[in-house]
């Protein structure tokens, strides 16, 4: 079965991964001249457990079932050996104040019945992230969570994929038609450049871009961060302080990240920067030493549907179209388990429920 995706971020290059492995020949498609330079580009990564409140409904389930993805797909292709692709660095959350100190501590007592949790007093701060010490009044660190290096698994997964005859990744090519078999299947795809790529199935993988392909519900949200560039990380953990997040991101590290309603603007700006430093360098003075060189703005359009889960679902009009989108802040975290529903879904033609 001929499958082609439309969309080459961290979702379409993962699902055409699971989609290769489960036997389809995969053509995947992307508009700009490498693969995850969207969204993806700009996120951190962080894979997390509960990502707010409620802590629990679909969203929540979702996150449960991505961690054991996660380590599945870790498993299959590092097989125990250390890697640089994912970091069970585990994840701080530091309180600033003693009101966010008592939300806190509800939220470790819920998750630490369940996770491996440990409650960070303020004197021991100094021994668990010296970077933010005296900065904060205490908090609690999830041991069991991480992050995702994002362009290191996209990176791999090519380097799979390339290896055989059945995939085909197709760069530079925006896909603005549906070319229809009959009045319930597609035929394919085409760009305006005329080429028409026919499949059996299709998957619009195009994160917030999703409405330039057909009418659906999925909407952007901008989120500005500063990375630092080849500056390497003075902290360990994924920290969460003063209502930014410290991210290390291999050598360098980020801190980020606005939410903004600014339609389709992508764009990076001063009141984005002003927003992340001004909050950074109240708990982490050491920032203002860093070269400016070092560091610049980075951006992306968080693909949001609206519900409270992933879009992964077939076409309302055509059979044989899958719309794969509206992972909103947690599409790296997401991803694997995308991809496994997604090649179950292809290959059995029923989607299974979250
Ligand atoms: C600042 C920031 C921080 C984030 N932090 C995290 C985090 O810590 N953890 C986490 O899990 N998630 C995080 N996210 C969210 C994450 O980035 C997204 O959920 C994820 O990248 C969505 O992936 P995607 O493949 O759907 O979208 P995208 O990465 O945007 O990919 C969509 C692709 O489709 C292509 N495309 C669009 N239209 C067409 C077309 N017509 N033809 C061909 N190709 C097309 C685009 O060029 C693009 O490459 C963050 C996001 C931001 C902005």
């Amino acid at each position: 079965m001929r499958v082609n995706i439309v969309g080459g971020g961290i979702i379409g290059v993962v699902c055409a991964y699971y989609l290769l492995r489960s036997g389809c020949e995969v053509v995947l498609i992307e508009k700009e001249s490498a693969l995850g330079s969207k969204s993806t580009y700009a996120a951190g990564g962080i894979m997390m457990h509960n990502c707010w409140n409620p802590r629990s409904g679909l969203w929540h389930e979702f996150a449960e079932q991505s961690f054991s993805a996660n380590k599945r797909l870790e498993q299959e292709l590092f097989d125990g050996s250390i890697n640089k692709v994912w970091s069970w660095c585990g994840r701080l959350h530091l309180a600033t104040n003693d009101k966010e100190l008592t939300t806190f501590k509800s939220f470790y007592d819920s998750d630490s019945a369940k996770y491996d949790c440990s409650w960070i007093s303020e004197a021991d701060i100094c021994k668990v992230e010296p970077s933010f010490s005296g900065h904060s009044v205490g908090g609690y660190l999830n041991n069991g969570e991480g992050k995702i290096s994002p362009l290191d698994l996209i990176d791999l997964l090519v380097d799979e994929m390339s290896n055989s005859k059945n995939f085909t990744l197709v760069l530079s090519e925006s896909i603005s038609e549906i070319i229809k078999k009959n009045e319930f299947e597609l035929a394919g795809v085409k760009s305006p450049r005329g080429n028409v790529y026919y499949a059996d199935k299709v998957v619009f993988c195009a994160g917030a871009y999703s409405t330039s392909l057909k009418n659906i519900n999925v909407y952007p949200k901008k989120g500005q961060a500063i990375l630092f560039d080849k500056v390497p990380p003075p902290f360990k953990k994924i920290t969460y302080i003063n209502g930014v997040w410290f991210v290390p991101r291999g050598e360098s590290f980020m801190i980020g990240a606005t939410v903004e309603d600014d339609n389709f603007n992508e764009a990076t700006n001063i009141s984005g920067l002003n927003y992340i430093l001004s909050k950074a360098t109240q708990v982490a003075p050491w920032l203002t030493s860093v070269n400016t060189s070092n560091f610049k703005m980075i951006a992306g359009l968080r693909p949001y549907a609206a519900q409270d889960h992933p879009l992964i679902e077939y076409d309302s009009e055509y059979s044989n179209l899958l719309w794969v989108t509206g992972h909103g802040s947690n599409g790296i975290f997401f991803a694997a388990r995308t991809g496994e529903i997604v090649a179950a879904a292809i290959s059995s033609g029923e989607l299974c429920t979250v």
